[in-house]
């Protein structure tokens, strides 16, 4: 049910600035989530589809742009792409530490609204 308090918070995100923006309706919704985040594409539309019923959003075309997990190096700072899920250990790109920590991949945000 994760998916539906996630939608339901991008939904609201997606009126307030439709709204203030003056428009009549929202065509599309480009959404940036990263790509360790267990949100479901197919989830997200779904939930968007029942909880825009009857608002400006109802319809929108949901496009999802996955963000890479992006760790962070404890030993030098240096800032690396890795997936967390084909790996059994992140080690730093530069000077192969194993003191790494995931600082994104799991953020979600509405990147762009298409409205008329
Ligand atoms: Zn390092």
């Amino acid at each position: 049910m994760h998916e539906l308090a996630v939608t339901e918070s991008l939904l609201q995100v997606v009126l307030r600035h439709a709204r203030a923006g003056g428009a009549s309706k929202v065509v599309s919704v480009g959404l940036r989530i990263g790509e360790v985040s267990d949100l479901v594409d197919e989830w997200v539309q779904r939930y968007f589809d029942h909880l825009s019923r009857g608002t400006i959003a109802e319809g929108a075309v949901i496009r999802i742009e996955r963000s890479p997990a992006m760790f962070r190096c404890g030993a030098c700072g240096h800032s690396f792409p890795a997936d967390p899920r084909t790996r059994e250990e992140i080690r730093c790109a530069l000077c192969a530490s194993e003191e790494t920590a995931l600082v994104s991949g799991r953020e979600y945000l509405v990147q762009q609204i298409e409205v008329i």
